[in-house]
């Protein structure tokens, strides 16, 4: 119940065990045609180049943000969290030069000031913003950014790694350019592969560089080589068997429906902030709209020692749960509901095994009303 990875399904353990085939073997390949189909109903989008990156969730920032940025273009960044803050150092390690625009942790960012500061410098080509800040709970609202961003001939690019498959996410409707997730959150599977998608302006952009990237790896133009059907050339050796628990793991999310999918993890979430504020916690991110389902973010009242908690509920319940990063380092805890791990019986042992923590570490905390309240919204 931490910040990622989440609990796997035997499925998709199984897949993992499949036998090797080749990576250009005609079953394997209908496998990745399979799952290109399956990603791009997940990202709800229709762009061609949809496909899963060998590498974990920060290889999508490096292909999306490296393939799309030549030296010296501008890029708006939005800080509000580590992975913005990570996108900055991506941004500036391929020669973009980066215009940093900052919320304090734990905000997200209005529609009008991205307007804004696209306004007062025409020479922006790149707006990256994180969907779903993992290190601070907030949920960035994305509608309106894709129309922005087109009104001033700016690309789009999405960090989804949180919040696909749990969330919410329109690419093609949000006019999204470029799109990274990883497989460990609420994918479900584990950590390994990074799914991305590009729209075609996107593509066309990269297709026209003047430089060659400066990765070989991440180099979509060869990877969407081996990637596209009729064409099939070599680059690396795919990641054969994460591929198949890729598979496996989209089938699930399809087989459960994705806005089924995105209510179960809004529910759970409800529950578990009901059961924290029974015992008179308070959430980091104080408007509900902006919460994220499957990253609970709440506050460590003074007093409650941070890590002997969090020692207690792994020692005596196996229960792991986030510490906070950066500024809130021993002021929140991050409690993990994505994929798999987002069920109503999670929910209901974290709370109680934190009730009976706090109880031995004598905190002062009242507890004995967490377990109750999340069980009454369930009820209801
Ligand atoms: C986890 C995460 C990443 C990085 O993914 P890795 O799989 O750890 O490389 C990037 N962005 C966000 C929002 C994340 O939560």
């Amino acid at each position: 119940m931490g910040p990622g990875p989440s609990d796997v399904h035997s499925r998709v353990y199984r897949a993992l065990s499949t036998q090797l085939v080749g990576h250009l073997d005609p079953e394997f390949l209908a496998i990745m045609d399979n799952l290109q189909s399956m990603l791009r109903t997940v990202f709800r989008t229709e762009n061609r180049v949809t496909i899963a990156l060998s590498g974990t969730g920060s290889s999508g920032m490096e292909a999306t943000i490296g393939n799309l940025v030549e030296p010296g273009e501008k890029i708006l960044v939005c800080v509000n969290g580590v992975f913005g803050t990570r996108m900055c150092d991506v941004a500036e390690r391929v020669g973009g030069r980066v215009v940093r625009l900052e919320r304090a942790w734990g905000e997200v960012f209005d529609a009008s000031e991205i307007r804004q500061a696209l306004e007062s410098d025409s020479d922006i080509r790149f707006v990256s913003i994180v969907h779903a800040e993992t290190s601070t709970g907030a949920l960035q609202p994305l509608s309106e950014l894709g129309d922005i961003c087109q009104e001033h001939g700016a690309y789009l690019i999405v960090d989804a790694v949180t919040s696909l498959a749990g969330l919410d996410l329109r690419v093609d409707e949000w006019k999204v350019d470029a799109c990274y997730s990883g497989t460990q959150k609420c994918l479900t599977c584990p950590p390994g592969l990074s799914p991305v998608t590009f729209s075609d302006r996107a593509v066309e952009k990269i297709r026209g560089r003047k430089s060659k990237g400066v990765s070989w790896y991440l180099d979509l133009n060869l990877i969407d080589n081996y990637w596209t059907e009729g064409q099939r050339v070599y680059h690396h050796t795919a990641p054969i068997s994460m591929n198949y628990a890729l598979h496996e793991a989209l089938s699930l999310v399809l087989e459960e429906g994705l806005e089924n999918r995105y209510a179960r993890h809004a529910s759970n979430s409800r529950s578990l902030v009901a059961g924290l504020e029974a015992l008179g916690f308070s959430m980091l991110v104080e408007d509900e709209s902006k919460r994220l389902p499957m990253l609970n973010s709440v506050r460590i009242p003074d007093g409650v020692p941070d890590a002997d908690v969090r020692s207690g509920l792994l020692r005596d319940f196996n229960i792991e749960i986030g510490a906070g990063l950066g500024p809130f380092a021993g002021k929140i805890w991050r409690v993990g509901l994505m994929g798999e791990s987002s069920r109503r019986e999670n929910v209901l042992f974290f709370l109680a095994a934190l009730e009976t923590v706090l109880r031995a570490l004598d905190t002062g905390v009242k507890v004995g009303a967490g377990v109750d309240a999340a069980m009454e919204l369930y009820r209801r």
